[in-house]
């Protein structure tokens, strides 16, 4: 039976996410903003939560572990490289260790950059990645602990997963992810189509997430510091890539639009 998705809009822009496995009623939330309205979800659905997959270390996604902790006495997976930052972590996960929510199976992916011990979650026979603060619909995080290089590294990994998954990312930044991307790639026909997308779903009050990853790789500048065209609209033409994706994220920051 395929995994049952649901999207938990939490604090003014984050989303945790629910995993379910209907074979075994297993239950784990991706990442724990606020713990109101994820309990409010499980109960809605009449779920008992099971696991807590967290991303990274940031308040924004931990601080709601302590209450769902001892609400369910759930699981708490996360970052080994993070263990001392990690509230209530149980089971500290490295890059490729198995991470199973009753019978559906994923692995852990570290993409550091973001902070160092970001890691991200995939399942791979359901088609789902749940990227936290590492890829956005659109764009990327911040690389607040580790070179643009490294983050760089981390996102080129993960567009080269399968081009079918499905993208649930940590927060709904995607309007103004998608009037930067289109700063720096103007003349994108993908890009302008998803711009159009977004637009249409947060005006009717509904997420951007999940992004399916080969729209990232077509439209996301992020997944593109190799692309000739980017380059050249950044005078960075002939440049290292890594050099261009620093110059993206440096003009990101500074973006007022
Ligand atoms: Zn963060
Ligand atoms: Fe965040």
């Amino acid at each position: 039976m395929p995994a049952a998705i649901r999207i938990i809009p939490c604090l003014s822009d984050n989303y945790a996410v629910l995993i379910h496995d209907p074979a075994t009623d297993a239950t784990a939330v991706v990442d724990a903003p606020d713990p109101a309205p994820i309990i409010a979800a499980l109960e809605k659905e009449g779920w008992n939560l099971t696991q807590i997959l967290v991303t990274h270390h940031h308040a924004d996604h931990v601080q709601g572990v302590p209450a769902l902790k001892a609400k369910y006495g759930a699981t708490v997976v996360g970052p080994k490289a993070e263990a001392d930052e990690v509230p209530y972590l149980d089971v500290p996960v490295v890059d490729g260790d198995p991470v199973a929510v009753g019978t559906l199976v994923g692995r852990v992916l570290e993409t550091a950059g973001h902070t160092k011990g970001h890691v991200v979650y995939l399942f791979e026979d359901e088609h789902l990645l749940f990227s936290g603060d590492t890829l956005f619909t659109l764009g990327c995080g911040r690389p607040f602990e580790c070179d643009p290089a490294v983050l760089w590294g981390s996102l080129q990994r993960l567009r080269a997963l399968p081009g079918d998954l499905s993208v649930y990312s940590g927060h709904e930044y995607t309007l103004a992810n998608a009037r930067f991307a289109l700063s720096v790639d103007p003349d994108n026909a993908a890009l302008k189509a998803q711009m159009a997308a977004a637009t249409a779903r947060r005006a009717e009050g509904r997420p951007t997430i999940p992004s399916l990853m080969a729209d990232e790789v077509a439209a996301n500048p992020f997944l593109r510091a190799d692309d000739p065209g980017i380059a050249a609209h950044l005078g960075l033409s002939g440049a290292p890539s890594a050099e261009v994706f620093a110059e993206l994220r440096a003009r990101k920051n500074d973006f007022k639009g």
